[in-house]
């Protein structure tokens, strides 16, 4: 009988920690003591209110017993690897969906994650190839499920009836309909499922020998196969091919695990506080806390106000993470931000992510390093040139241009040349599918191809080759 089994080992059970869901005694003030839930004695923004507290409460208990999707030395592992990249030893990657879906999970099984996967590897050897650096892979995956909405209503294109907005897969669903958009807690326990399925498939590919650079000529996406960026990237293919084969003819054996494997973390944006307090867990060794739900989480542009519950939950894990740092942000709150999220100053701790939109860089990247380097605080930069340059297209399609984004990656580069700073990462919305949902690149896709295949639960993503494409000009910008 399967009802009544219980596990026996006390292996995941001790690692396991008992979290009242209901908030602490102690007040929000100076000497807060940090528990896993005591952002909830802060505001917080675009976390739902859920209608039943009971079913909410229930799901929650049922992640307290969940099993860790990651394990706390991996984390740590990650961490080390960031803080190279703060020095310039290395190059963060990091992409994938704007949100994960229920949907394409089950339409696809499987093949879009290895697609995607598959895609960020072939990036991270163009860029590895020419930087002569090491790159630091980090999916946008295995959780990335709920959205900030800058509206808390939607209109649906062109029609008069207005519903709660979407928020992600985790939180409500994206038919439009009154009944899909009550948030249901039950959601949580599928996207937990899916992010184990997910990760445990790019771990088998990471580690599977399926990236094998030995087999470099079949790591090429089938579309990407016959365009100019699928051509260079088989150049780039034969001139390892060679060097393995002349490493072997001089007797090194080229069968080092970095050769046959390779290492991929995922990433999401912590803003679903319920499921990211309930995977919690406590370290035996250290005694320290880390998020499970993911190796790198980070605090969106919308939710990092200093006396916040996203800032309040993320002070108290061990993980690294990652701050978005968009227009709005002023000198006083980010060094207020890195005061509390990262007080002893530890590298690798904090990434910022700046999205600042395609021509505004030299008006906020200058003031944000700045103060960073008057301060002494390390930290890794990382550009997301997706989120300052969405736009609407006259038939009310969210997109972007490519020549945007290029645009931003380029003056993120500059700037952090002309200041002395170090540009340790990248931070893209991008698929391994062949949609049509951001314009430009070597296909010049315009408006009228945005209706082919946009799948997007939500921001517009980088197809394979616009993806591509970007880390082929970025290796160009960086080695130049
Ligand atoms: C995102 O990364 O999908 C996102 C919403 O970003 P930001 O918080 O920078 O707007
Ligand atoms: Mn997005």
């Amino acid at each position: 009988a399967q009802s009544g089994w219980k596990p026996s080992g006390a292996l995941f059970r001790e690692t396991r920690m008992v979290i009242s869901a209901k908030p602490d005694s102690k007040k929000n003030t100076g000497g807060r003591v940090w528990r896993p839930s005591s952002w909830r004695e802060m505001p917080v923004k675009q976390v739902p209110t859920y209608p039943d507290e009971a079913r909410l409460q229930d799901v929650e208990a049922r992640l307290h017993k969940a099993l860790p999707l990651v394990y706390t030395g991996e984390c740590e592992h990650l961490k080390k690897l960031i803080a190279k990249a703060s020095r310039g030893e290395a190059f963060v990657l990091q992409g994938g969906d704007c949100a994960e879906s229920f949907e394409e999970f089950e339409k696809y099984g499987g093949d879009n994650i290895r697609d995607t996967f598959l895609l960020l590897i072939q990036m991270s050897i163009v860029l590895m190839y020419a930087l002569g650096l090491p790159v630091v892979k980090i999916g946008r995956m295995a959780g990335q499920f709920a959205k900030p909405r800058t509206s808390p209503m939607e209109r649906e294109k062109n029609k008069k009836l207005e519903l709660p907005s979407y928020r992600g897969d985790m939180i409500n669903g994206p038919e439009f309909e009154a009944r899909a958009r009550v948030p249901d807690p039950e959601r949580m326990l599928r996207a937990y499922h899916q992010s184990t399925a997910t990760i445990n498939l790019v771990r088998a590919l990471a580690y599977g020998g399926f990236v094998d650079l030995h087999r470099i000529h079949e790591i090429n996406l089938e579309f990407v196969n016959g365009t100019p960026q699928g051509k260079r990237f088989f150049e780039y293919a034969a001139r390892i091919t060679d060097a393995l084969r002349f490493m072997s003819s001089c007797g090194i054996q080229a069968n080092s695990p970095m050769i046959k494997q390779a290492e991929f973390f995922v990433s999401h944006e912590a803003l679903l506080l319920p499921y990211e307090e309930a995977l919690v867990r406590q370290d035996r060794e250290t005694g320290k806390y880390y998020a499970t739900s993911g190796h790198m989480i980070w605090c969106g542009d919308r939710t990092r106000q200093p006396d916040g519950g996203h800032v309040e939950f993320l002070r108290g894990i061990a993980n690294p993470i990652g701050i978005k740092c968009g227009p709005s942000l002023t000198e006083a709150e980010l060094i207020e931000l890195l005061d509390i999220l990262n007080p002893d100053n530890e590298p690798g701790r904090i990434t910022l992510i700046s999205r600042v939109g395609a021509g505004r860089v030299r008006e906020h990247l200058p003031r944000f390093i700045e103060c960073v380097q008057r301060e002494g605080r390390i930290v890794t930069w990382s550009c997301d040139p997706m989120h300052g340059n969405t736009v609407t297209t006259a038939s009310g399609v969210k997109t972007r241009r490519f020549d945007d984004i290029l645009s931003e990656v380029k003056e993120f580069f500059e700037v952090h040349r002309e200041m002395g700073s170090i540009p340790g990462g990248i931070h893209l919305e991008m698929t391994g599918q062949n949609v049509t949902e951001c314009i430009g690149g070597m296909y010049e896709l315009s408006d009228a191809d945005l209706a082919t295949r946009f799948e997007s639960r939500c921001d517009p993503r980088l197809n394979a080759s616009q993806s591509l494409e970007l880390a082929f000009l970025l290796s160009e910008y960086m080695s130049g």
